[in-house]
């Protein structure tokens, strides 16, 4: 039993302030090893045997060298282009943008991405990450994160386990759980989830799949589109494109 983690920083617990995490802090990447280590913890305990984890957010480099439980394998961000695994979790993760009452919502680019949808359905990070999985057979069975992001995720997949650790009072500031707390939830989830694994139906999108993200505003969207001129123009800060097949993670993204 293969558990495969990705993680971010803005659901990660004890962290109250936006700033914690856009200025990269000691503190967010020490609560951040905390989080992933109960989550490794619970998988073990179980009943997983190999937990391999990537340093999801804003590229990597969140990691504290040595600090990632012993037992799991530290895979780098391009492992996202094929997945080998039996369920995913999501630690330290967020509500889609536009959610209220959540810390730190957005959808990829808090500056620049207004809304995203798949095949017509507005959806998160969450969506985007499960959609992937799903496409290899493998769920998305457990997400940590603030109030707002669990709920985002029972909506979207059911009777997945979530660990509440924060809950948002607005886009940069939440009330948190004290630290060991949040950890026994995690924990919790983690292990709980591992027993769910056969009755959780993964995230299987209709093929070919469509990808529309609406931006902040229109030199975003121009911007993106001289990067990509194969991408559709649908009005004057929204494109459009088709996904065959979904094989990477980006290919659930523009
Ligand atoms: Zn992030």
């Amino acid at each position: 039993m293969k558990i495969f983690i990705c993680t971010d920083a803005e659901g990660i617990s004890c962290l109250d302030k936006k700033e914690l995490i856009t200025e990269n802090t000691v503190e967010m990447r020490t609560r951040l090893m905390a989080d992933v280590n109960a989550a490794i913890r619970g998988a073990f305990d179980g009943g997983a045997d190999a937990v391999e984890v990537v340093d999801g957010h804003g590229g990597g480099n969140n990691f504290l060298p040595g600090e990632l439980d012993l037992r799991a394998v530290q895979l780098p961000g391009s492992a996202l282009t094929k997945l080998d695994a039996d369920a995913v979790f999501m630690v330290g993760t967020h509500a889609m943008s536009g959610t209220p009452n959540a810390f730190y919502d957005h959808t990829q680019s808090s500056e620049t991405w207004h809304d995203y949808y798949l095949n017509g359905r507005r959806g998160g990070e969450m969506l985007q990450m499960a959609a992937w999985a799903g496409a290899y057979g493998v769920p998305l069975v457990m997400v940590s994160g603030d109030h707002a992001a669990c709920a985002e995720a029972r909506e979207f997949f059911g009777n997945i386990r979530t660990a509440c650790v924060k809950y948002g009072i607005d886009h940069c500031n939440a009330e948190c759980l004290p630290a060991e707390e949040a950890e026994r939830l995690i924990y919790q989830a983690a292990r709980d989830a591992i027993a769910l694994i056969p009755k959780i139906r993964p995230c299987r999108i209709n093929l070919p799949a469509e990808i529309v993200v609406e931006f902040n505003r229109t030199d975003h969207c121009s911007a993106v589109l001289a990067a990509n001129p194969g991408l559709e123009q649908l009005d004057g800060r929204t494109l459009r494109r088709v996904s065959r097949t979904v094989t990477a993670y980006t290919d659930v993204l523009l």
